[in-house]
């Protein structure tokens, strides 16, 4: 046995295993809507002004629509595109027969009020699930259309087949959109969920009381060995740039003598969005019909 062997490492969780095989039962799910319906479905994109990681981003989604047999129309607008003209878009779009989802790829320039924009698009259609009327079901425990990656996060926790009734699940960060529905899905799989943030006292000693700790907070490697209990699953949404490349939230190499499975960034949570908002516009599809 050579040097280091003898230590128990956790299970690597491999994001992109489990967002393959979601994509391939999207793709089987799409052609048997598209016969029944006589169409696939269709998501609208649509980015405002010219940010090149959005770029990336929506093109990326437009190609895994493809990818599963799914159509995909873009709407490409001018950076000085006002509030206005964005909300009139938005509108046409939710009206459109032939839409059944819609993305505004965030962020969007200073002169137009992304709440006002999420607020307006067609909640059938919000493929997001950032709208008022999605984010209020997911509180009251009757989910419509869910967001993407904490979506993404519950169908990591199923595949590994983690038992989350009565767990303790921790989830650093209050985002509406991604520590928030997090913990609401948790909650609704009958966890004990605790939620941290960046006012919390003693984040490690919080941290380790979690049988499933779940970091979405955008702080390179916040959350090291003394934050993770012996034994726990670690869910790293974090995706943070730095000089030796993408890491998450989670000291990663510490967690994992610890942990009993953990994501890894690149190749953990980050596949899963994609892989979710395709579930997701065929989910809106379906409900149209
Ligand atoms: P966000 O809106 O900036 O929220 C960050 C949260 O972390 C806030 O609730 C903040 O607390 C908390 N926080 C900040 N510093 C903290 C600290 N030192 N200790 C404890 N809590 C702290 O970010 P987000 O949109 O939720 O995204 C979080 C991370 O996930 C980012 O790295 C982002 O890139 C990544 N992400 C990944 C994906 C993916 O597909 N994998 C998708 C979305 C986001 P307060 O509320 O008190 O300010």
């Amino acid at each position: 046995m050579g040097e280091g062997e003898s230590r128990v490492r956790a299970r690597v969780i491999d994001g992109k295993a489990v967002a393959a095989a979601v994509r391939e039962r999207v793709r089987a799910e799409v052609a048997e809507y598209a016969e029944t319906a006589g169409r696939a479905p269709v998501l609208a994109t649509v980015l405002v002004g010219e940010d090149p990681a959005s770029q990336i981003y929506i093109r990326n989604k437009r190609e895994a629509c493809e990818e599963v047999g799914m159509g995909s129309r873009h709407h490409g607008l001018d950076a000085g595109t006002s509030e206005d003209d964005l909300l009139a878009l938005v509108a046409e779009l939710g009206a459109a027969d032939d839409v059944d989802g819609i993305l505004v790829q965030l962020p969007v320039p200073d002169q137009i009020d992304p709440d006002a924009v999420v607020a307006a698009i067609d909640p059938g259609k919000d493929v997001d699930g950032l709208t008022p009327l999605n984010a209020g079901l997911l509180a009251h425990g009757a989910p419509g259309l869910v967001p993407c990656t904490p979506a993404g996060v519950m169908e990591l926790l199923r595949h590994e087949e983690v038992d989350l009734e009565g767990a303790e699940a921790v989830v650093v960060g209050r985002s509406k959109l991604v520590g928030v529905p997090v913990a609401r899905l948790l909650l609704a799989a009958n966890a004990t969920v605790t939620v941290c943030h960046s006012r919390t006292r003693d984040l490690p000693a919080a941290c380790r009381r979690a049988d499933v700790l779940v970091a979405a907070v955008g702080v390179p490697r916040l959350l090291g060995a003394d934050a993770v209990k012996p034994g726990a699953v670690v869910i790293d949404v974090g995706m943070n740039r730095t000089e030796d490349g993408l890491c998450g939230d989670v000291d990663y190499e510490a967690a994992a003598e610890v942990a009993a499975a953990i994501t890894p960034v690149p190749g953990g949570v980050g596949p899963m969005t994609i892989a979710m908002l395709l579930v997701n516009t065929l989910a809106a599809a379906r409900a149209r019909v």
